[in-house]
């Protein structure tokens, strides 16, 4: 936008009645992306107006995971997202051509986030969901300063390691006094085709010491929201572009995301 000033980020202002949740992980992998696009779609399934910004330059898998193939278009000087399965959805990966890796530094990825918060035309939105990329970077920085209302979301799988890194991907959270929604942990076991006895494949209590460490370092308590059991089906949806939550509502990985999305 040329030298024109920096548009205000609506979702700032106050009395927005948007809800904003950073989907925040330590590390790579553990299921972030998937969780967001099935928490978007299983709200637009609970009647909700929802948007998610896919903020992972690392990964920007949202689309594709949301089967999300229009291109973003352009009127006046605002950007119009493209919509699937009732979500509107723009992406780092929108703008850049082909696979080209990204290799943007700080103050470029700010400049972007920024522009995808205020440029885009969302309309009115009750929630809108930001896929951040792995890790505590400057990305998690930029959005306390764009929208301090932010509310962070960890997503960590049940491993001690995983879990570790989780925690301090939530403590900078502290540092910049953003509320901490909650914790969700992902691939929780996996239940046995056979018996249905559950094997913990990675391991077990990872979420709930996450939120624990983070009641601790807040002083508020952090809950655990959830725990998503590792499913074909919602590996499967990602690379479909039909999110588990909506292909097949009954399977225990969107039985328990719907309840995460009914929470927030
Ligand atoms: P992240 O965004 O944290 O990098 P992704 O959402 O891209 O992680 O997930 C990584 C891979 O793991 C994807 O192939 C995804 O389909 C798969 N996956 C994530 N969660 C689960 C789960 N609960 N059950 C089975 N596969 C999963």
């Amino acid at each position: 936008r040329g030298g024109q000033a920096e548009r205000e980020v609506p979702f700032a202002k106050p009395g927005s009645l948007t809800r904003v949740y950073a989907v925040a992980s330590g590390k790579g992998g553990v299921g972030k992306s998937s969780v967001t696009v099935n928490l978007a779609a299983a709200m637009v399934g609970q009647g909700l107006k929802v948007g998610v910004v896919d903020a992972d330059i690392y990964g920007h898998s949202v689309p594709r995971m949301l089967g999300a193939e229009g291109k973003p278009t352009q009127v006046e000087n605002m950007i119009m997202p493209p919509s699937a399965l009732g979500v509107k959805v723009i992406s780092i990966g929108m703008f850049t051509p082909g696979n080209t890796p990204v290799v943007w530094r700080g103050p470029m990825l700010h400049r972007a986030l920024q522009q995808f918060l205020a440029d885009v035309y969302w309309g009115d939105l009750d929630v809108l969901l930001l896929d951040l990329p792995p890790g505590t970077g400057d990305i998690a920085i930029s959005v306390a300063q764009l929208v301090p209302n932010a509310e962070i979301l960890v997503v960590t799988t049940p491993q001690q390691a995983a879990a570790e890194v989780a925690e301090r991907a939530g403590t900078i959270a502290v540092e910049t006094r953003q509320t901490i929604a909650g914790v969700i942990e992902n691939m929780s076991g996996l239940p046995c085709p056979h018996c249905g006895e559950m094997v913990d494949v990675f391991g077990s209590g990872g979420g709930q010491r996450v939120a624990d460490g983070l009641s601790a370092a807040t002083g508020t308590k952090v809950p655990l929201l959830g725990s998503i059991p590792i499913d074909t089906r919602l590996r499967e949806g990602g690379d479909t572009g039909r999110p588990v939550v909506v292909d097949a509502p009954d399977s225990p990985a969107a039985v328990a995301l719907a309840a995460v999305a009914a929470k927030l």
